[in-house]
């Protein structure tokens, strides 16, 4: 169940949610590998569209699982960066206009992120 898609969709729905407090982990979804985020104590992956259950040990093998990940590509790294830093953005403006401009970009960065992880 590795290959399931990521969305645009969800790298939007993922910007909603920091918007709305919610945070970005450094752990990524077992079923997608898209970044997981928590609010309200809650553990969960915007793309599967469910709460993850991230166990201690795990936790651990998942922040490993990534580091090997950033080292077989300094691409994916940056994108993973620049992904990070739209989002940011995007929960940092006020401006309507350029939410909307942002939203866009982090959509196009998702989407060659998307292609290099397969
Ligand atoms: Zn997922």
């Amino acid at each position: 169940m590795s290959n399931k898609k990521i969305s645009d969709e969800s790298v939007i729905d993922a910007a909603r949610l920091l918007r709305k407090g919610a945070k970005m982990l450094s752990l990524y979804c077992p079923e997608c590998n898209f970044p997981l985020f928590e609010s309200e104590g809650k553990t969960f992956c915007p793309n599967c569209r469910r709460e993850v259950i991230i166990e201690v040990g795990k936790e651990e093998r998942a922040q490993k699982e990534e580091k090997e990940i950033v080292l077989e590509s300094d691409t994916l790294e940056s994108l993973e960066k620049a992904i990070v830093k739209v989002c940011e953005l995007i929960t940092s403006s006020n401006s309507a206009e350029e939410i909307k401009l942002l939203s866009e970009s982090l959509e196009k960065i998702a989407n060659a992120f998307e292609k290099l992880r397969k």
